[in-house]
């Protein structure tokens, strides 16, 4: 296979995979309003890789095909490898302005960390590990768009996988034979699942003993029989405009529940079954975790700076840049754009080798401090654009419709002003900002920022476990040892009271 294109994407999705949505079943997600926006971004970035200017920077050649393939699946070796991996995947994330959360390097990179685990995984089940190195290499050298599903559906939190009232409300064995596994049930929450080839099925989430039917991990075609992919809204759907909703018209990368009937998955595709400490070591033990949430946070320095973008056009537009306080304000966001640049950097910097010295992959202790700091920073970071906004965000014509009305147009002129944009400039500005920070779209990214890795009790507990409290302990136990009650007394001269009296014995 030559370079994939987006032409070759788009061709990929006609699969007969069964999408749901408004209660219908959807025949062609490239061609139906709800979705064939965002499936045209998604080719765009294909084709982006595929123009002979940029192949170089943004694609590598497979070690077993030689056909080039996306630098997502890359292995690297170094920080320089890695550096300059992150360009290319940095250009990528520019095309969408950091909104596609699951752009098809997300996954690419967790299965390029669990390959860079595979000795680790062989010690434990060297079948199974057979099965992830055979996976990676498959989907890598057909440069496929992965997506996953790695959350049990919520139901009741405070009881296990096996307790919710119904067997199978979360994906479990049902059986399996000579040929491979049999599952069924439910996952969450499978964001570019109506655009992706494939979906990796797991658990990122810890299953207590006695649960091990759940403790599974595969990858399925998404339109592997019995698979159903249950859409949310389409925001995409109820856009009406590019004008009016330019970002949720095109970027709507959807989110959906997989309910899974019966799925045969043959054994080259189970990474793990019925085996708990497998089903979660592909994840934490291997540079998976780390590595698709270092992907996550490339895109996140994107979104940050068109975020920032967005926020001093806001203060220039309402000619409010001048006024200290407004300064301040961007003085801040800026600091803090620029902070998760420099904990990118630390990541990379910071950055570990594997135990076989062959792979260079990101700092366990640097990236679990930006998750947690990333995902409480990002709803500050929008209130205080919109704060800036004031209600410039909703003083807006109902419609682009409004502009071809001779009757309203007039109005619009009069009453939308600015000291540096006409008033079709100031709308289509502010009609961007909104679908940024505050439309339908936009509180969804909010909600996704706060929870795509997890809740903040997670990542907390990552960066628990992570942390070389060594470090800090050496010195406070430097401290307390270079004192006593007795060393202290003896420079006045005198002595502890005998221990017995204070009642010690
Ligand atoms: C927009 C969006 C897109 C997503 N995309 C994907 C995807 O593509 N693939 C995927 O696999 N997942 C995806 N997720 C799901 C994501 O992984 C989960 O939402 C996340 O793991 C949190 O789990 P949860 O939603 O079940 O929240 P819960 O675990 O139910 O937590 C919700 C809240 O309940 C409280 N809580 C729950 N349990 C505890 C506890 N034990 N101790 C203390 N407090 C507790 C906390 O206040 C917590 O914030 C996505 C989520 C969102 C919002």
């Amino acid at each position: 296979m030559a370079v994939k294109t987006g032409a070759d994407h788009l061709k990929s999705l006609r699969d007969g995979r069964a999408v749901y949505l408004d209660g219908k079943r959807i025949d062609d997600v490239t061609t139906h309003p709800a979705f064939r926006n965002a499936c045209a971004t998604i080719a765009a970035m294909y084709d982006y890789q595929a123009d002979p200017a940029n192949i170089e920077k943004m694609t590598f050649a497979s070690p077993t095909t030689g056909d080039r393939v996306s630098r997502a699946w890359e292995l690297q070796r170094s920080l320089a490898e890695m550096q300059a991996r992150r360009d290319a995947l940095m250009d990528w994330a520019r095309l969408h302005f950091g909104f596609m959360g699951r752009s098809p390097d997300f996954i690419a990179s967790g299965l390029a960390g669990m390959r860079m685990g595979y000795p680790i995984l062989a010690g434990l089940d060297k079948k199974r590990a057979d099965a992830v190195r055979g996976y990676y290499e498959f989907a890598r050298d057909r440069d496929l768009f992965v997506t996953y599903g790695v959350v049990n559906p919520q139901g009741d939190r405070s009881k296990g996988a096996s307790d919710q009232g119904d067997a199978f409300h979360s994906v479990a064995v049902v059986d399996e034979d000579a040929a491979g596994i049999t599952v069924r049930g439910g996952k969450m929450l499978g964001t570019s699942a109506i655009m992706a080839n494939e979906v990796f099925i797991g658990n990122v989430v810890p299953l207590r003993d006695g649960e091990e039917n759940y403790a599974v991990a595969f990858c399925v075609p998404l339109n592997a029989k019995g698979l159903k992919i249950l859409s949310r809204k389409s925001y995409e759907g109820s856009a009406t405009s590019a004008f009016d909703n330019p970002l949720s018209s095109r970027l709507d990368e959807n989110d959906a529940v997989f309910w899974l009937e019966d799925v045969k998955v043959p054994w080259d595709r189970v990474f793990a079954t019925r085996d708990i400490k497998m089903s979660r070591d592909i994840f934490h033990a291997t540079p998976a975790h780390v590595s698709h949430n270092y992907q996550s946070q490339i895109r996140l320095v994107v979104k940050l700076q068109f975020l920032l973008a967005i926020a001093r056009r806001i203060a220039e537009v309402n000619g409010i840049i001048a006024f200290p306080q407004v300064r301040e304000t961007l003085g801040k966001l800026a600091a803090q754009a620029t902070m998760v640049e420099a904990m990118l950097s630390a990541i990379e910097t910071s950055g570990q080798t594997t135990a076989d010295g062959a792979y260079y992959y990101p700092s366990r202790q640097f990236l679990y401090a930006t998750l947690c700091v990333t995902q409480t920073l990002y709803n500050g970071f929008v209130n205080d654009i919109r704060e800036l906004a004031g209600g410039g965000l909703i003083m807006l014509p109902s419609s682009i419709e409004d502009f071809a009305s001779p009757e309203i147009a007039p109005w619009i002129r009069r009453t939308q002003r600015s000291g540096v944009t006409d008033a079709e400039g100031r709308v289509k500005f502010f009609k961007l900002a909104w679908d940024a920070l505050g439309s339908e779209f936009a509180s969804r990214h909010a909600q996704y920022e706060m929870f795509y890795v997890g809740a903040s009790f997670v990542t907390r507990g990552y960066m628990f476990a992570n942390y070389p409290w060594a470090k800090g302990e050496a010195m406070l136990d430097g401290i307390l040892e270079s004192y006593d009650v007795a060393s202290e007394l003896a420079k006045t001269g005198r002595k502890p009271a005998d221990r017995r009296d204070g009642g010690e014995r």
